[in-house]
């Protein structure tokens, strides 16, 4: 995956074809579209293991618990391998200089809680206390939201997990002419030595790389997204009392209401959930193992109807018929694609207004964002686990009714 393109070689040899491509922008292009490929290959057979082996286990049955235990390393095996697939994607496109990176006013104080909320349940699975000390303010910055989060979320998960147990874990934000984002662990702290290596790739201490999960490669990807926005990356650690890992991006004015929503805001307001008595989801998918998978995970979730569509063609007829509350559809449809059932859907009075989910193997960012562009109301990417099906169901079929419990 490693593959570096010489800089001062302008013709490189790419695809087995012996063609020469003149250009390193072709080639990169060419490396671009084979990496979104496989990523699209390897994505789709990890969808079929994660979800039957979430499936078995959900199930329950009189299996042994060696079993059981079998079954726990099949599917944390899958999702290492899902998101080492994830990383080295982000990693390759970044060293390619295609990764997009938004240049947009950005408020810290609501990422980095809306980042809090969705490690809480690791946090709670390893007794952290969570602490974020700038709650109620309002602090912006300049860079791009998406990659902001994932720095921070890096930093959170890695020291709860680092973390020793009931330890905990805090987050700052200081203003200056930059704003620093901190985050310090109580937990074992770094040798000197090894502050610097662990930014590299695949590089984990050992004396936590047997037991901790981890792929070694999201500080990696955490420095290069920083850099990419223009700041700095670091840590400092206290052996055997905690670290402090930070990044500094630049700060702006908090900008006019009206002139900037935030990607979180945005997508507030893509939540077009329908009414609760609605209950049907139509899923076009047109991968028999996909929709098997969904129709198990949908016999999970009481309350909610699936029906099935294998093209777009008929899932629009489908949609016009039924009116469902929500459609999940996959992008890579034979005929019509996914984005243009999407075009076609959104030109019809009557069914315009259905939230639609993409369900897709296509997991680039470039791909994501198209995708959002064009309307679709949210992007799941393959392999889906079963949590996010119910939270999509919660959020667009049920409005994320309180009272409603999956
Ligand atoms: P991963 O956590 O997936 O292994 P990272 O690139 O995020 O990958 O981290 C690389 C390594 O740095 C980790 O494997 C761990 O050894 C070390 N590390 C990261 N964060 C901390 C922390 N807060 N405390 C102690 N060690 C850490």
């Amino acid at each position: 995956m490693k593959e570096n393109i010489d800089e001062n070689d302008t013709k490189v040899e790419f695809n087995g074809g012996g063609k020469e491509i003149e250009s390193q922008e072709e080639a990169a292009r060419l490396k671009s579209e084979f990496i979104s490929l496989m990523s699209h290959e390897l994505r789709t057979p990890l969808n079929s293991v994660i979800g039957f082996t979430e499936l078995l286990l959900a199930k329950g049955s009189d299996r042994s618990p060696k079993d059981e235990e079998y079954l726990d390393i099949v599917l944390s095996s899958a999702r290492h391998l899902k998101s080492l697939i994830d990383k080295v994607v982000d990693i390759s496109k970044l060293e390619l200089g295609q990764s997009e990176m938004a240049s947009e006013e950005v408020e810290v104080c609501a990422l980095i809680k809306a980042s809090l909320n969705e490690l809480s349940h690791l946090a709670e699975k390893n007794s952290i206390k969570l602490v974020f000390n700038n709650m109620g303010q309002e602090i912006w910055c300049l860079g791009d939201e998406t990659r902001i989060k994932q720095v921070i979320v890096n930093f959170v998960s890695n020291a709860i997990k680092y973390n020793r147990p009931s330890g905990r874990v805090d987050v700052d934000v200081f203003e200056d002419e930059q704003i620093l984002i901190t985050v310090s662990d109580t937990g074992l702290g770094i040798p000197e030595g090894k502050q610097n290596l662990i930014f590299e790739p695949f590089k984990r201490l050992s004396s936590q790389s047997s037991h901790i999960e981890g792929t070694g490669l999201g500080l990696t990807i955490s420095k290069m997204f920083v850099e990419a926005m223009g700041g700095q990356i670091g840590v400092e650690s206290d052996l055997g009392r905690g670290s402090k890992f930070w990044f500094n991006l630049c700060r702006v004015e908090s900008p006019q209401q009206s002139s900037t929503t935030s990607l979180l805001e945005a997508n507030e307001t893509k939540n077009k959930a329908v009414s609760a008595i609605n209950s049907l989801v139509l899923y076009i998918e047109d991968n028999a193992v996909n929709r098997l998978v969904m129709t198990e995970f949908f016999d999970e979730i009481s309350g909610v109807e699936l029906l099935l569509a294998d093209n777009a063609h008929d899932g629009i007829a489908m949609a016009k018929k039924n009116k469902p509350a929500l459609i999940l559809m996959d992008i890579n449809l034979p005929g019509i694609s996914g984005l243009k059932a999407l075009q076609i859907i959104r030109g019809l009075d009557e069914i315009k207004d259905i939230p639609i989910v993409a369900v897709s193997a296509q997991a680039m960012k470039h791909d994501v964002d198209e995708a959002l562009k064009l309307g679709m109301d949210d992007y799941l990417t393959k392999p889906v686990e079963f949590v996010k099906i119910q939270s999509t169901v919660a959020k667009f079929v049920f409005n994320n009714r309180t009272d409603y419990h999956l």
